[in-house]
C-alpha cells in the first residue's frame, strides 16, 4: 500500500509544475536532527529546509503549541482582531528590541513589505520626490522569487523572461564599503540599503569583519535605512540570535522568516521602530494569513525554544568544531579546497567549476551515506543542520562528510 520513493517522485513529476531542483529522496518523518524516507532509511538533515528547521524536526513544544491553537482558532484574517496577536507582537518586538512588527507569512513577502516600507518612509519622511527612491542591493543577493525581487537578482535562471522588471534598485558589489559610500553619496534619492549579513544562496559568503558595522554607519550618516534580510541567517543560525549581532548592529528594518516558526508553519516578520513603521497607515498593507493565531502561537513557542535550549551558543560552539575538523581534511584533500561559514551556516568549496555537477554528485553520495545536503553551485555544498544537534552527532556527520569526499578524490 505504501508508496515507494520512485512512485512518489514520478507522481510529483507528473502533476507538480517545475520549480525547485530536488535531490531524489522522499521524506515522510522527522525528529530532531533526523529525517526518514518512505522506505524507512534514516538521514541526518544537514539543510534544515534552508535554515528553517533550526529547532529540529517536530519539536514537541512547537508542535504542542500548534496543535492547541489549531483546535481553538486558526484564522480570522485581519478583518478582526484575534486574542493571540497582540501577545505575540509584544513578545517578538521585545525579543528583538524594536517598537513594532508587521507580521507576514513567507520570506519573500516580508522582503516586499520591507521594500514598500522603505519607499514610503523615503517619500513621507526623507522628502524624496514620489517614484524617485532608489534602494541599494548587492551582487549575488537572494531575497526571494517575486517579480520585484527578481528584478535585482544576478541569477539569470531566476530572472530571464520574467520581465518587465521593477525599477528603483542600484546594484553594487557585496562586501565593498567604497562602492557603498560612493553610491550612497551619489544621489539624494537613496532610500535604503538591503543586505544579507551573510549571503546564503550565493554560497555562504561571509563578508569581511567590520563590513556590517561600517555599512550601518554609512547609512546613518546619510539618512539611508539599513535593511537586514536575516531570513536565512537569523534565529541563532550563525551563532548569535541575529548575524548582525556579531557586529552589534541594530538594523533600521529587520526581515525575518523561516526559523521564526522552527519550520512548523509559514511565519515571517518585518520589524522597525515607530518613526519608520508608522508611515504605513490602516488599510495600506495586508495579508489574509499574516498574524493569524496559529502563526502567533507557533512563533512564540519556537522563539522560546531558541532561548531555553541556548541554540545560538550551541551553533557557535559546534560551528567552530565543524570548520576545524573539515579544515584539517581540506589541507590534504584534492577534492575540497575550502570550508567557510559562521556558526552552523557553512559551505565546503569543491575543486571543480561552478557549472560542473560534482557538488550534486557528492550530495547524492552523501544521501547514500545517510546525510542530506544540497549544493548552491556546481562547486559549493552548503551545510546547515538543525541547531539542536549535539557534539557526538556533529562529529558523526563530519566523519560521513569526509568519508564521502574521499570517494571523490582524484
Ligand atoms: N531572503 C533570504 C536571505 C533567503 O535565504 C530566502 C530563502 N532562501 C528568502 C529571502 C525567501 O524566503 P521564502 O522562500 O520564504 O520566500
Amino acid at each position: 500500500e505504501k508508496m515507494s520513493s520512485a512512485e512518489a517522485i514520478a507522481l510529483e513529476n507528473k502533476y507538480g509544475a517545475h520549480n525547485y531542483h530536488p535531490l531524489p529522496v522522499v521524506l515522510s518523518r522527522g525528529e530532531g536532527v533526523y529525517v526518514w524516507d518512505v522506505e524507512g532509511k534514516k538521514y541526518y538533515d544537514f539543510l534544515s529546509a534552508y535554515s528553517a528547521v533550526n529547532q529540529g524536526h517536530c519539536h514537541p513544544k512547537i508542535v504542542g503549541a500548534m496543535m492547541e491553537q489549531a483546535q481553538t482558532l486558526t484564522l480570522t484574517s485581519r478583518a478582526f482582531y484575534n486574542d493571540k496577536l497582540g501577545i505575540y507582537e509584544e513578545y517578538i518586538t521585545k525579543y528583538f528590541g524594536f517598537d513594532k512588527v508587521l507580521p507576514m507569512n513567507t520570506g519573500a513577502e516580508a522582503v516586499e513589505t520591507a521594500l514598500k516600507l522603505c519607499r514610503k518612509w523615503a517619500y513621507e519622511k526623507k522628502g524624496i520626490n514620489e517614484n524617485e527612491a532608489q534602494i541599494i542591493v548587492c551582487d549575488g543577493n537572494f531575497h526571494g522569487r517575486t517579480t520585484t525581487i527578481i528584478s535585482f537578482s544576478n541569477d539569470e535562471n531566476a530572472r530571464k523572461n520574467f520581465g518587465p522588471y521593477t525599477a528603483g534598485f542600484i546594484k553594487i558589489a557585496y562586501d565593498d564599503l567604497d562602492a557603498l559610500e560612493k553610491t550612497i553619496t551619489s544621489s539624494k534619492n537613496i532610500a535604503g540599503f538591503l543586505v544579507e549579513p551573510i549571503q546564503g544562496e550565493a554560497g555562504v559568503y561571509v563578508p569581511t569583519e567590520g563590513y556590517l558595522a561600517k555599512a550601518k554607519a554609512l547609512c546613518e550618516a546619510n539618512n539611508v535605512l539599513f535593511i537586514a534580510d536575516e531570513v536565512q541567517t537569523g534565529i541563532a543560525r550563525t551563532g548569535k540570535l541575529l548575524a548582525v549581532n556579531h557586529e552589534n548592529v541594530q538594523p533600521d528594518i529587520l526581515i525575518l522568516g523561516k526559523a521564526i516558526s522552527g519550520g512548523a508553519y509559514p511565519v515571517s516578520a518585518v520589524l522597525a521602530n515607530d518613526a519608520i513603521m508608522n508611515v504605513i497607515k490602516p488599510g495600506q498593507h495586508g495579508s489574509t494569513f499574516g498574524g493569524n493565531p496559529v502563526a502567533a502561537a507557533v512563533a512564540m513557542a519556537a522563539l522560546d525554544v531558541v532561548k531555553d535550549e541556548k541554540l545560538a551558543e550551541n551553533a557557535e560552539r559546534l560551528g567552530v568544531i565543524f570548520r576545524r575538523e573539515l579544515a584539517k581534511y581540506v589541507e590534504t584533500s584534492n577534492i575540497a579546497t575550502l570550508v567557510r561559514g559562521k556558526g552552523l551556516l557553512n559551505a565546503v568549496v569543491i575543486n571543480d567549476t561552478e557549472e560542473s555537477d560534482t557538488a550534486w554528485n557528492i550530495c547524492m553520495a552523501l544521501r547514500d551515506n545517510g546525510l542530506l545536503a544540497k549544493p548552491t553551485h556546481g562547486n559549493i555544498i552548503r551545510f546547515a543542520p538543525p541547531l539542536v544537534m549535539n557534539e557526538e552527532q556533529l562529529l558523526d556527520c563530519v566523519a560521513i562528510i569526509i568519508k564521502t569526499l574521499k570517494q571523490f578524490e582524484k
